[in-house]
């Protein structure tokens, strides 16, 4: 496939051997959605494909604030000093409405910034949350072809890109500052059930009760939930941590690696990566289609017309989308 792209046949050999800037320009060619730069994006892929090279991937969601920046600037230092080399990318659909994309200003994490075996990427600003998980999900690949041992996909605790960024790591952490009162935050479910680690931040100073309560609740609140098949015993859990001080950081990767170990040994790693690589197979024939459909004008307007009746709710979307249909089948 290189054979016909010079530039993934230049990146390629550069990224294997751990070149950052070879990497960072592969990003941004990922990014990218002009249709030749798609194609050196897509042979770039595929060529790297297959290196047999698998980095932790770890997905961290968490609300504004929270502290997310501070805790993977702590986070990926500890890393760092391990010897390992880590990969921070970014989530956030919301990114080119904000104006500010997390990640965005990297001196929030000045430190791993500057690291030589750390890499860091703010989110593409898209409102389009396909084309921001498309890019994600590339850029993960590139990242272990680059012998990242750990990718860290940061994403805001809004709307679906926490499902989405579930569905392409091996472990999900959910970030949650100490609740003042006993409520459990807010925090929906769905979001809960994908966690295999709550870790509740800033347990530290004043705010130290607040979050030893805060964890207990949350520690009850998972106990009530279905037993999960890829889970060990004690998974998933809720602990406390301190982005600030360093507390609780060491034991939090330990927890980590203890998770990846056992799902490793027990079948579910693969199992998991090759269920997700089914997923977004899926995912990216189903949004093909629709983009194909939507360049014919006539499919596009008869789209438009139906998605007006069910905005004034003159049909139901179940049944416009059957009609949609049978009118693609005439
Ligand atoms: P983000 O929006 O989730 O990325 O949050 P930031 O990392 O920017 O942190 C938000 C605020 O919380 C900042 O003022 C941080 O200094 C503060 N903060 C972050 N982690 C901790 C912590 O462990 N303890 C305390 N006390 N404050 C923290």
């Amino acid at each position: 496939m290189t054979d016909t792209s010079p530039l993934a046949a230049d990146l390629a050999p550069r990224i294997l051997a751990g070149d950052r800037r070879a990497l960072a320009r592969a990003v941004t060619l990922v990014e990218s959605t002009r249709p030749d730069h798609r194609a050196d994006a897509t042979a770039l892929t595929e060529a790297l494909r297959g290196h047999g090279r698998q980095a932790l991937r770890i997905g961290l969601s968490g609300t504004p604030g929270v502290g997310k920046s501070t805790f993977i600037e702590a986070f990926g230092m500890a890393l760092v000093e391990a010897g390992l080399r880590v990969a921070v990318l970014a989530v956030d659909p919301s990114s080119s409405r904000s104006g500010g994309s997390i990640l965005g200003d990297k001196t929030r994490m000045d430190r791993l910034a500057r690291e030589p075996s750390a890499f860091i990427r703010p989110s593409p600003s898209s409102t389009h949350l396909g084309g921001v998980t498309r890019r994600t999900r590339e850029a993960v690949a590139l990242c272990e072809a680059a012998g990242f041992d750990v990718v860290l996909i940061e994403t805001v605790g809004v709307g679906q890109s926490e499902t989405m960024v579930a569905q392409m790591c091996d472990i999900f952490v959910l970030l949650l500052a100490p609740a003042g009162g006993d409520e459990l935050q807010g925090v929906k479910r769905g979001i809960m059930e994908m966690a295999d680690l709550i870790l509740v931040n800033k347990s530290d100073g004043d705010l130290k009760p607040a979050a030893t309560r805060t964890v207990a609740d949350y520690a009850g609140a998972l106990r009530l939930l279905r037993k999960r098949p890829q889970d060990p015993d004690g998974f998933p859990k809720a602990l406390p941590v301190s982005a600030v001080t360093g507390d609780g950081i060491a034991g939090a990767w330990g927890d980590m690696q203890a998770l990846a170990r056992w799902r490793r040994d027990h079948g579910w790693w693969d199992r998991a990566r090759a269920t997700q690589a089914a997923h977004w197979f899926e995912a990216e024939v189903r949004e093909g289609l629709l983009a194909r459909l939507k360049r014919d004008p006539e499919v596009r307007r008869a789209m438009e017309d139906r998605a007006e009746d069910v905005a004034a709710g003159r049909v139901t979307p179940d049944a416009a989308a059957a009609e949609m249909l049978e009118w693609l089948k005439a």
